[in-house]
């Protein structure tokens, strides 16, 4: 046996017993099989793709500590107890803790009692000088990586002190994680955090079941109507409001409740027992609906989420596209809603101004905006800001439900593409445009644009119509923005397909129509399981209070789905549902079989 077959062999017997799966998702074994060789890597997989097993086996098969790097203290609370769930010891050290409690930790840590370890970046910081030497560390995992690169949307100073981490411990493999980053942020995170030649996975993101609308704000009660039809349509699963402002939330839940739906508000402005209610009504399913700031989702892990509605623009493409993901995370049919108006453009361009960091957020609102009001399918642009190549309209968004009038614009495409190489890929959108048409404005000549040879080549249709085009040629993929580089658009190998004639695109004149709705009308939930499913989620929930831990800590709504299904009868049985490992199925299968024989005895088959 190779050194590969045999991590891959030891991490499927792992995976098996201390997470009850039976084999790993696209990409992980890649993952885990490159960290565990002690090589860096780079690891960007959509939200619910898996990423906390791929530093979390590399862990289990080696010897020494994990070190993993979390900026959200719930996050880590979150997975140190899923971990403890499944028999794998682990802690979290961050400011919340007492003195005391810091310092059992220390101790464990320090008697190699702890597999995993969670830390905060400033925490990390202060200890890992000390730590050099007298702990040993097997790997250092980085989440949510896209917060150590000033070009991603959510950039956290305190992060770019862990490029300390690669020169204290040059030989220790680093892993960065994160799921939402452009191409820029991405190569970015490999060189802030001074990766040596590291392993890349970059994950689909593409999230099929998920249907795609925007449309322009109605007004209060069309987005209540809206609302109500998709709590209406999904009356036993449940949705998120995502509200700009926290006293959007809190009207929106108040009018939900007003009329009858069990709806949460959450926010950074409550209090932390309020929050922590909130949430756990939701996870709970107490909550179909919880009206929330961006500040609600981050770890969230619920599988039955169908819908996802945004009551305003979203500051960036990578906030929106997280929140949108949050949805369908079970794999069946959901939908996301998206409303805008040019209040909610105001309020973001202020709050961009603001931030300090007021160019690169400026761009991202920039992006988000031509996202909105693009005549192209809403996947094939947002998987293009992702840099991934989607050569084809998804039939589950609203443009491509009620397509605009669409022409051959490959010529189009070709004078394009071939002015922005003659100017050496050096010129924005806007230039560009100017180019085909033939402005020879000052700065255009003074680069000596006015006499390449498509200069003027485009000056049969008018500017505006070029502006139009040329943003649609970039939410095709055909151009990315740089934007550490002026924002000039560089032509993408779909490009250059486009220009040798080997693909054709379709551009469109047409300001988008008021879009419909792209709604799925399947149910969620197999209705001959129903009865049994709905019954194992009491005992959960009841379990569950008893025990004093969210329900989904115990199984998951999938592992309950599997076992309604299988309907196990014995503890040999019930190990093989899904998401049942050696530590559940001791804990708890006594109990979930009875209640199946229960069920089966009751006559119901
Ligand atoms: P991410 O951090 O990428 O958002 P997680 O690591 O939290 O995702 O994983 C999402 C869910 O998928 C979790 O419930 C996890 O237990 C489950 N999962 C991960 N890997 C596998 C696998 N190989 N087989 C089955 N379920 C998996
Ligand atoms: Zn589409």
């Amino acid at each position: 046996m190779t050194d590969n077959d045999l991590i891959a062999s030891n991490a499927l017997a792992l995976l098996k017993r201390f997470y009850g799966y039976t084999g790993f998702r696209p990409g992980q074994l890649e993952i885990i099989k490159a960290v565990a060789s002690r090589r860096d890597a780079v690891v960007l997989m959509p939200t619910g793709g898996g990423k906390s097993l791929c530093y979390q086996m590399p862990a289990l098969l080696a010897d020494g500590c994990a070190i993993v790097v979390s900026p959200l203290i719930a996050l880590m609370d979150d997975q140190v107890s899923a971990l403890i769930a499944n028999g794998i010891p682990a802690a979290a050290l961050h400011s919340n803790l007492s003195d005391a409690q810091s310092r059992t930790i220390l101790d464990k840590l320090a008697r190699g009692y702890i597999k995993l370890l969670y830390v905060s970046p400033e925490r990390l910081m202060l200890d890992i000088e000390r730590w050099r030497g007298s702990i040993d560390i097997c790997l250092f995992a980085i989440d949510e990586a896209h917060c150590i690169s000033q070009w991603g949307h959510d950039f956290r100073p305190v992060y770019t002190e862990l490029a300390r981490i690669k020169e204290l411990f040059p030989a220790t493999p680093v892993i960065a994680l994160t799921a939402t980053a452009d191409r820029l942020t991405r190569d970015d995170i490999a060189a802030q955090l001074k990766l040596n030649k590291p392993f890349c996975h970059i994950g689909s993101f593409d999230r099929p079941n998920i249907s795609l609308t925007v449309r322009p704000n109605p007004g209060k009660a069309g987005r209540i109507a809206a609302i109500e039809r998709f709590i209406d349509r999904y009356p036993d699963d449940s949705g998120i409001v995502y509200c700009l402002s926290r006293a959007g939330a809190e009207t929106m839940t108040a009018e939900l409740v007003r009329r009858g739906h069990k709806a949460v508000c959450y926010h950074a402005g409550m209090s932390a027992a309020a929050r922590i209610k909130a949430q756990n009504d939701f996870l709970n399913g107490d909550a179909s609906v919880v009206c929330a700031t961006v500040a609600f989702g981050m770890g969230i892990d619920k599988s039955n989420i169908r819908w996802v509605v945004h009551n305003n623009l979203s500051p960036n493409i990578e906030a929106y596209y997280q929140e949108v993901g949050r949805a369908g995370r079970d794999g069946l049919p959901a939908e996301a809603l998206m409303f805008y108006s040019l209040g909610d453009l105001h309020t973001l361009k202020a709050f961009a101004d603001e931030s300090g960091r007021q160019l690169v957020n400026r761009e991202k609102l920039d992006r988000m905006l031509r996202y909105v009001q693009s005549p192209v399918c809403r996947r094939r642009t947002l998987l293009s800001y992702f840099s991934e190549i989607y050569d084809h309209d998804c039939g589950n968004c609203d443009i491509c439900t009620n397509p605009p009038h669409r022409f051959d614009g490959t010529v189009a495409v070709q004078k394009a593409v071939s002015a922005s190489i003659r100017c050496c890929e050096r010129v924005g959108a806007y230039s560009l445009a100017d180019i085909l048409v033939g402005i020879a404005r000052a700065d255009i000549r003074a680069a000596g644009f006015d006499k390449i040879k498509t200069f003027g080549a485009g000056s049969d249709i008018p500017l505006k119509r070029w502006n139009d085009y040329i943003s649609q040629m970039i939410q095709y993929g055909i151009f990315e923005i740089a934007y550490n580089e002026a924002n000039h658009l560089k032509v993408t190998a779909y490009g250059r397909d486009a220009l040798h004639g080997k693909v054709a695109v379709q551009l469109s004149d047409v300001e988008p129509q008021a879009p419909k709705a792209a709604g799925n009308k399947q149910k969620s939930t197999a209705p001959h399981s129903a009865g049994l499913l709905s019954r194992l989620k009491q005992l959960r929930k009841a379990i569950a209070t008893k025990e004093g831990f969210p329900p989904y800590l115990i199984f998951s709504d999938a592992t309950l789905d599997d076992m309604s299904r299988r309907r196990p009868r014995t503890l040999a049985q019930f190990a093989e549902v899904y998401g049942v490992g050696e530590k559940k199925c001791a804990r708890f299968g006594l109990a979930f079989i009875e209640e199946i024989e229960k069920f089966i005895n009751e006559d119901n088959r």
